[in-house]
């Protein structure tokens, strides 16, 4: 446990308030993996916890979340809580507090993420979740057709955290999700990205074709359960990029499906640009050639090629031209084209659609030779042509 969790947890104590541990942290611990961040859960209010600290933000104050700023990072700590009704299937209609930990261990969703953890009282494990970490099984806590009722973003987590962690999902939990994946639809757009991204982010992407073998993408979106994901899978030397792995499980679908599922999954822009790319050179062949790969190179960013290369499997011939071209410092688009509109205004181009059509004629002869790209060369190319062109009129 890191010195400030400790702090934080011995200060509430000497209170008189109870204080653990909770959640991904202590299913991570117990794993021996690093947890991405520790919370909090504590007998002690809002206001209370507030008292106590000197740097303090609220973050979800009516949760009863307030982050305790320690050395520069935040600690998340959350009264015990009960959720209320879950009324439109994601969020609770309100939030009541209870002074027993048990309580707030119960509304937690997976046995493996209900355990709280303190040096004075050892770990808190009233779900079996030690057990299930040992059986590496995602198991909802209490009734798991009921638990995705109250919320349905559950059941991707079950298939994002099989994932993260390769373990199974329990068998009556995975009756459960695919007996409520129907109440998805009823879940937001962005949560449901969320959760798909990490699972596509994990140590085991191709767990995502859970979600269709279980009936669930027809409750994600329409585009989403057209997508053919019989074949996807991740070569190991790919990063976790979102947009890497979105457009590792996107490229077979095309550019105007992959865009379209994006879209539907309310996905940032930049991230649909790149997927875009990589689905719509997915079935080009890119010879080794230094003026074919410089075009190609030319269409998209340097850290997409290098994708697009891994995944189309270009191979080591490629790699080497693509290393060359780099070190030539081969000219691949306008920004370092030797000419610029202000070149071409001298010599008689006017701005607008003429320029524009000037410019790519010219990024086209550099890409067919990069040493073309000096001023005096690229203009006496365009006086000429210029030329034959009145002559032609
Ligand atoms: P990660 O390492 O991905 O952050 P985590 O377990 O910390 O995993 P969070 O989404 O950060 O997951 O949630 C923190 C804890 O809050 C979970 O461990 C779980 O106990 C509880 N929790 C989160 N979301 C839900 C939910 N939808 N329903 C029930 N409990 C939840
Ligand atoms: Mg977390």
């Amino acid at each position: 446990m890191p010195p400030q969790v400790e702090r934080i947890l011995e200060k509430l104590n000497e209170k008189g308030f109870e204080a653990y541990a909770v959640g991904g942290c202590v299913r991570d611990s117990l794993l021996g993996r690093q947890p991405k961040d520790w919370d909090i859960t504590t007998s002690a209010r809002p206001e209370q916890v507030k008292s106590l600290f000197r740097r303090t933000i609220d973050t979800g104050i009516l949760h009863g979340t307030v982050t305790v700023m320690l050395d520069g990072a935040g600690y998340e700590v959350t009264t015990y809580r009960v959720d209320g009704e879950y009324a439109d299937g994601r969020h609770p209609k309100q939030v009541v507090f209870t002074p027993d930990l048990l309580e707030d261990l119960k509304r937690r969703d997976f046995t493996i993420n209900a355990m709280a953890y303190s040096h004075k009282t050892g770990i808190v494990d009233a779900f079996g979740g030690t057990k299930d970490l040992d059986g590496r099984l995602i198991r909802c806590v209490g009734n798991p057709v009921e638990r995705f009722e109250e919320d349905a973003l559950r059941i991707l987590r079950a298939i994002r955290f099989s994932a993260q962690l390769d373990f199974s999902i329990e068998k009556e939990t995975c009756s459960a999700v695919m007996r409520i994946a129907p109440n998805l639809s009823k879940v937001s757009k962005e949560r449901i990205q969320a959760e798909l991204t990490s699972l596509l982010q994990s140590g085991h992407p191709e767990k995502i074709k859970k979600v269709y073998e279980m009936g669930i993408s027809q409750y994600i979106s329409p585009a989403f359960s057209q997508v053919p994901w019989q074949s996807f899978q991740v070569p190991d030397s790919l990063s976790s990029e979102k947009y890497v792995r979105w457009g590792a499980f996107l490229r077979m679908a095309g550019p105007d499906m992959a865009v379209q599922v994006l879209k539907e999954l309310k996905m940032d822009l930049d991230t649909i640009s790149r997927v875009r790319v990589l689905a719509a050179w997915a079935d080009r062949e890119v010879k080794a050639e230094a003026e074919e790969v410089r075009r190609a190179m030319s269409r998209m960013l340097p850290e997409v090629w290098d994708v697009l290369a891994e995944l189309n499997g270009y191979g080591e011939r490629v790699r080497c031209l693509t290393e060359e071209i780099r070190d030539r410092g081969d000219c691949l688009d306008l920004k370092h084209l030797a000419v610029n509109g202000q070149d071409l205004i001298a010599v008689g181009i006017r701005p607008g659609k003429e320029m524009g059509r000037a410019l790519e004629e010219l990024l086209d002869r550099v890409l067919e030779n990069p040493e073309r790209n000096q001023k005096e060369v690229l203009l006496e190319y365009f006086l000429k042509q210029n030329l034959a062109g009145n002559q032609e009129a």
